[in-house]
């Protein structure tokens, strides 16, 4: 079995299918820095669907049971389909899923349900319109993503996650909102620590609402009890309502950070792979795969890139926060 420094085999890897989004969310693609003239990954430079499926191929070989395909937002990738047909064949593939901004839901979620996708994640900051449009950059209404949730539904997708970054004193308020509207519904709400990913949000640590809050904030109204992972690398914290009748999770990546068990590897649109959310570069495997001297190898290369992995940076945050800042991938780059 593939093994990091830090005695981590590879599990799931998150694949981001472009770097391209229909929303301008302020934590992770504010629209001051994401104008008209920002340059996105020319076409030329995309992994093809066949590029994706080789490359995933060889990391099932190493262990990766989990995929999920995530952006920038992936509905926007022509054809997004196709490549989950292409993923949900591959052996020994136990789990496919999507997270997405859910605004292109009312149109594409039966083709997603029916190219084999298992799961669905949905994200949703705030039932309040003046929330969201705020948070979103965006005219968005939350109606638009709910409309997107109920398509996914009558696709036939079941335990929907949702989920909700939270900031202090911007929507925090909207929590008990989200999840008293959610607790019914057979969905799973995840609300999320505000992290500092990226150079471009503006992240302090006085905007994190804490994981903490979050649990008192909805325990003070609808009681609840915690539940045991459903595996070791799970990142959200499991709780239940004591009624039973929902579960939610909080990530608490900033408060209560899970790097010990981190079994995630990314893969950015032009082909880099990135073995931590905070990293500062990433391995260039676009570039072996379309070499032609036949001098380059893609598997020692990507078994190079993880036996070398030592990466802890949530664990090690405050350590490195007063120094000077180092340069990190971009959320939107990578995926969450
Ligand atoms: N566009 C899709 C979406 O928004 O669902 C997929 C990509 S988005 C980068 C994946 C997830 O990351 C979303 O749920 C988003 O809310 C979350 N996210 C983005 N920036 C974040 C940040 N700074 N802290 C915490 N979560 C963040
Ligand atoms: Fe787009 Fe998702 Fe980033 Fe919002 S969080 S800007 S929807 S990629
Ligand atoms: Fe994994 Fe990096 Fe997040 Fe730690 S900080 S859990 S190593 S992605």
């Amino acid at each position: 079995m593939l093994l990091d420094r830090l005695n981590r085999p590879i599990e799931d890897l998150r694949i981001s299918v472009t770097d391209r989004c229909n929303f301008r969310c302020t934590y992770c693609m504010p629209h001051e820095k994401f104008g008209h003239k920002y340059q996105f990954t020319p076409k030329e430079n995309l992994l093809s669907f066949e590029e994706i499926e080789k490359i995933t191929n060889i990391l099932v070989k190493h262990g990766v049971r989990k995929i999920r395909i995530t952006g920038g937002e992936p509905l926007l990738r022509n054809n997004i389909d196709a490549l989950i047909s292409k993923i949900s064949r591959l052996k020994n593939i136990n789990d496919i899923s999507l997270t997405t901004n859910g605004f292109l839901l009312p149109v594409m979620a039966k083709k997603l349900r029916d190219s084999g996708l298992h799961r669905l994640t949905i994200s949703l900051d705030s039932l309040d319109d003046e929330v969201l449009k705020s948070m979103t950059g965006r005219n968005i209404t939350a109606q638009s993503i709910l409309s997107g949730i109920s398509a996914a539904e009558q696709a036939g997708f079941t335990q929907i996650k949702i989920n909700t970054v939270i900031q202090r004193n911007v929507n925090d308020h909207s929590i008990i909102d989200i999840a008293k509207h959610f607790k019914n519904r057979g969905h799973i709400v995840r609300f999320i620590e505000y992290m500092d990913v990226g150079n471009l949000n503006d992240w302090g640590k006085s905007k994190v609402f804490t994981a903490d809050e979050i649990f008192n904030t909805i325990n003070a109204v609808m009681p609840l009890k915690k539940l045991t992972p459903n595996y070791k690398s799970e990142v959200a914290l499991r709780y239940q309502y004591t009624d039973q009748s929902a579960e939610i999770g909080i990530i608490a990546s900033v408060t209560k950070p899970f790097c010990g068990n981190c079994s995630r590897l990314r893969l950015s649109p032009e082909g880099k792979l990135f073995t931590c959310l905070f990293a500062s570069s990433g391995t260039d495997i676009r570039s072996i795969l379309r070499d032609t001297s036949g001098k380059g190898n893609l598997e020692s290369a990507i078994k190079n890139m993880w036996s070398n992995r030592s990466d802890r940076y949530s664990e090690i945050r405050n350590k490195t926060l007063n120094k000077s800042p180092r340069k990190k991938i971009e959320m939107f780059q990578i995926g969450g």
